[in-house]
């Protein structure tokens, strides 16, 4: 449909296992604006779902207060804008908890997307993996880090890691919230 990507595209953002600053793996804590502002750039690209994967309980239990308050509480009448956006948001305990229900609900295979701020070897291009998503109606799972981001197993494991997004400068601490916009922009936005 006039280039648009058939392919179902899903969003992950990580909080096991990701790295600390000395490369160990740990648990990081849930943001609240990382909720509100990747589930908003989830929606504008027309992403099917933002998984938000945390083994804590605690953790999921804050954030299914905070989308309740959007998508069943005052918030949901108050801002029915952020309701639709909070909507797309699921909590799983486990990327792989993730990757079955996709499989189930599409009846294939899941193709794990990784990103990361670091060059990787055999990273994808945004061009390449855009015209990729253009010609197929595969199934894809685009996957965000917390803290100081994935780990170097979960990277090695990926289908895919995308190439890091890149200024002009050698300053690189983009937010989550922005590596994701960015790159959703690049991979399914209108402006070429
Ligand atoms: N230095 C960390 C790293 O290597 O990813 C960045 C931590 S940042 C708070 C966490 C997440 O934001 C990363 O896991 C990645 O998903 C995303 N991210 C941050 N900077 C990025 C960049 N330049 N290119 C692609 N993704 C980036």
């Amino acid at each position: 449909l006039n280039g648009q990507s058939q392919a179902n595209i899903y969003l992950a953002l990580v909080h096991y296992p990701v790295k600390n600053k000395n490369g160990q793996t740990i648990v990081s804590a849930v943001t609240n604006l990382d909720l509100h502002d990747i589930a908003r750039a989830a929606k504008t690209y027309g992403i099917s779902a933002y998984y938000l994967v945390t083994p804590l309980e605690d953790q999921k239990e804050l954030v299914e207060k905070i989308v309740s308050h959007w998508t069943q509480g005052f918030g949901r009448t108050y801002n029915p804008k952020r309701f639709e956006a909070l909507s797309l948001i699921q909590i799983k305990d486990s990327l792989q908890q993730v990757i079955e229900e996709i499989a189930i609900k599409h009846g294939m295979a899941v193709k794990v997307v990784a990103t990361c701020a670091a060059d990787t070897p055999q990273s994808v291009g945004f061009d390449k993996f855009r015209q990729m998503l253009a010609q197929n109606n595969g199934c894809y799972l685009i996957v965000f880090g917390t803290a100081w981001g994935l780990t170097d197993e979960f990277l090695q494991s990926a289908d895919f890691v995308l190439k890091p997004i890149k200024g002009n400068t050698e300053y690189n601490h983009l937010s989550v919230r922005s590596a994701a916009s960015i790159i959703l922009d690049r991979i399914m936005g209108c402006e070429r």
